[in-house]
Formats: C-alpha cells, sequence, structure tokens
C-alpha cells in the first residue's frame, strides 16, 4: 500500500464542511471590506523566497521544498503566501492602481518535524493591503481579522496584542541600546541566543527559553523609542482601536524576523483549544516592495492558518449539506427507471441523489438515513406501475404518494 508522504494529510469529507464554511465566511468578509481574491502559482523560482523571506532565515534554510526542475532552474513550493503576492502586485505592475488590496487562500509547504497540529502541506489564508500609509488601515485590517473570526464562532477569549517595531531611523540606535544590555546577561541567555546575540538581538525578545524571558522582560522596548513619526503612528492606531472598542493588549515582545517589518505588528490570540495560540499574525512591511524590486509602497497584511481555525469553527454553525431528495428504487425495472426520473428532476433544479448501490430497501433507506437525507422517494414496484414516488419526510415520518410528473412542482418549495 501507498500511503502519504509524511507529514501530509488528506482532508476527509466529514471534515470539509468546515473547511467550506471558513472559506465561505473569509471571501463574504474579506470582499465587503473591499478585498479581491489573487490566486498565485504554487512553485515559485526560490530566489524569490530568498529575498522576501530572507535567504537566512529558518524557512529558508531549511524548511523549504526545494528543487531543480528538468531544465535546470531552481524551484521551491511556497512557504507562505506574501512574498509571491508582492511578486504579482510588481511583476502585474499594479503599482499604478492602489490601492491593491487582496486575499489569498491555499496550501503551503514547509519540511518541519511534524507534531500534533503541524503538517508539512498546511493551508494559510491571508490579505494584503498596498498603498496605505496610515494607522487607520492598520486598524481597519484588526477590525476585519476580529469581525471574520466572531462570525466563525470564536466568540470569546480572543486577545489582540499589538507592537511598533519602529523604522530603519529608529531600530538602529534602540538594536544598540539592546544589544548593550543584553551583553550584560550574556550568562542568562540560552545557548541558541547566545550565538545569535550579535546578528539578531531582537529575536531574542521572543525567545521561549525560560532564562531568555526574564532577560526579555527588563530588556529596553522598541517601543519606548520610537522616533517621532513611528510613535505618531502607534498612537494613531491605539487611539482608532479604542474609537472602535476593539480591545487591546500591547505585547512589547512580539518582534518579526526581517529588516523589512515596520511598525505595526500584530497577533489575535485565543485560549479556546487550551494553551494560548496565535490564530492571526501580521505587520506592516513598508520596505518589502522596493526590496523586491518595486517602486517604495507601503503595505500590510496578515495570514492565518487554516487547520487552527477549522478546530476553532463553531460545529453548530457548519453546515454538512444532508441530501434533501435522495431516491431510493427498488428492482432492476425500479432502478432503469429511477436514472431517467432522477436527470428528469434535476433538469427541474432540484438536487437529487440516486442511491448508487440499489439492493433491498432495508439497506437503502439505512444509507439514506446516514446521508442525513431529508426526504427519501420510494420507487418500488406497486409506484412503478402508478408512475409515483413515496415521498417520506425522514424527520417526522409523514408520508406522501407523488405522480412522477408533481415532483418537482411539490419539491421546489423545500428548496429553501
Ligand atoms: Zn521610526
Ligand atoms: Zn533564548
Amino acid at each position: 500500500m501507498i500511503t502519504t508522504v509524511r507529514g501530509v494529510r488528506d482532508i476527509l469529507p466529514a471534515e470539509m464542511p468546515g473547511w467550506r464554511l471558513l472559506e465561505q465566511t473569509a471571501r463574504q468578509i474579506f470582499s465587503s471590506y473591499g478585498y479581491q481574491e489573487l490566486r498565485t502559482p504554487i512553485f515559485e523560482k526560490t530566489e524569490l523566497f530568498a529575498r522576501a523571506v530572507g535567504a537566512t532565515s529558518d524557512i529558508v534554510e531549511k524548511e523549504m521544498y526545494t528543487f531543480a526542475d528538468r531544465g535546470g532552474d531552481s524551484l521551491s513550493l511556497r512557504p507562505e503566501g506574501t512574498a509571491s503576492v508582492v511578486r504579482a502586485f510588481i511583476e502585474n505592475n499594479l503599482q499604478r492602481t492602489l490601492p491593491w488590496a487582496i486575499y489569498y487562500m491555499g496550501p503551503m509547504f514547509r519540511y518541519e518535524r511534524p507534531q500534533k497540529g503541524r503538517f508539512r502541506q498546511f493551508h494559510q489564508m491571508g490579505c494584503e493591503l498596498f498603498g496605505a500609509e496610515g494607522p487607520l488601515a492598520d486598524a481597519e485590517m484588526m477590525a476585519m481579522v476580529l469581525r471574520f473570526l466572531r462570525r466563525i464562532g470564536v466568540e470569546s477569549s480572543l486577545t489582540l496584542e499589538i507592537n511598533s517595531l519602529g523604522c530603519s531611523q529608529c531600530r538602529e540606535p534602540y538594536r544598540g541600546q539592546l544589544l548593550a544590555f543584553l551583553q550584560t546577561r550574556f550568562e542568562s541567555l540560552c545557548e541558541h541566543c547566545r550565538q545569535r546575540l550579535q546578528r539578531n538581538p531582537l529575536r531574542i525578545l521572543d525567545c521561549k527559553g525560560e532564562g531568555c524571558r526574564a532577560v526579555a522582560r527588563q530588556a529596553p522596548f522598541m517601543k519606548d523609542h520610537l522616533c517621532g513619526a513611528c510613535g505618531e503612528h502607534f498612537q494613531g492606531l491605539t487611539t482608532t482601536l479604542t474609537d472602535l472598542q476593539l480591545p487591546f493588549a500591547i505585547n512589547p515582545l512580539m518582534v518579526r524576523g526581517l529588516d523589512y517589518y515596520n511598525r505595526t505588528a500584530f497577533e489575535v490570540t485565543t485560549t479556546a483549544l487550551g494553551t494560548q495560540n496565535a490564530v492571526a499574525a501580521g505587520g506592516r512591511y513598508d520596505g518589502l516592495v522596493a526590496e523586491m524590486g518595486g517602486v517604495q509602497t507601503p503595505a500590510i497584511g496578515f495570514a492565518m492558518g487554516m487547520e487552527r481555525l477549522a478546530l476553532l469553527l463553531d460545529a453548530a454553525r457548519v453546515d454538512a449539506s444532508p441530501p434533501l431528495l435522495y431516491l431510493v428504487a427498488v428492482g432492476a425495472a425500479a432502478g432503469q427507471r429511477g436514472v431517467l426520473l432522477a436527470e428528469q428532476w434535476r433538469d427541474g433544479g432540484l438536487p437529487v441523489v440516486l442511491d448508487p448501490l440499489g439492493g433491498s430497501m432495508k439497506a437503502q433507506l439505512k444509507r439514506a438515513d446516514r446521508a442525513g437525507a431529508r426526504f427519501v422517494l420510494i420507487l418500488g414496484e406497486r409506484e412503478l406501475a402508478e408512475q409515483a414516488v413515496l415521498m417520506k419526510n425522514m424527520v417526522d415520518g409523514v408520508q406522501q404518494v407523488l405522480g412522477w410528473d408533481a415532483v418537482v412542482a411539490q419539491c421546489s418549495g423545500l428548496l429553501t
């Protein structure tokens, strides 16, 4: 037997109603804020991710599925969504028609150690907004994320955390101060952080190690060392969130690994799955478009992991859409006629599931029940002779006889 690749899985039909609800709700909410869907290729030139995600990042160095195609070009399966969106933005000359607001959803690929809830093919949905510079756009994006999460049923236990990462002007002097502080606490840092101290002192702030966390809490914070413009931006964001009555917490330890991330960073976390988990993460990357060869364009975006969202879904809101009409034809002659009738009724606009296995009435009714059918149409020898079906309401058991020609008219009313 050939199985799936390690860390990869099927999403079986029983799970799909939840996934469809996520996708439909996302489309509805995002488009109501003016976002349009973009579908980018699943593989790109490796250099795209090296440039956008960072050649020395863990993702690019250790986690990408990279391969040479038959022409010898180095290609990679996408490990995240933003790089391709930025490439599409520049390549399709969309810089002249700002704003550009898009959403995407689909599979991403990372060669990570498989563990509970983490897969090597996983799914993300996200939004990117190009052209808007001010804090109103940041606040509105957070409002949209929260509206989406509330709509899928994550009502309580949500926390919005924000921070400012500053800009190229104020981050350099801050970095120097942070480094000087961390050097005085060198002994308390974990091995990994000691190694990356000079290269990337900011990442030490979000190290999960106990010693590092204690040090980080006493470190100088970026938010207290913002330049005038960054301070104003952050102030504008908190004011707008307050006006929108969106509760938030400032998390000064939230950092991002890459230089082109600036100013606003945000995360939405929940305790609904036990421990504190991030369900959405995003922020500004005003420097990325220029970094990728485009015209300097402010931008902000976020992404959400769909596997985790699927776990959070309110089961009561998931519509499994069971068959409305399930046709049970008993015997060879009825089966022959059943195929024709089902097509005729579908021509009339009805969704009709014809039991595909046939056999005894009892066996077919059992399958109709298992499928969750709301109405069963029974076509036995007697009904065949009378050119009728016996229609049974599976909820209350009420039965009625319908002529074949009356089925469409009678049942159309059930399609609400
Ligand atoms: Zn600044
Ligand atoms: Zn550490």
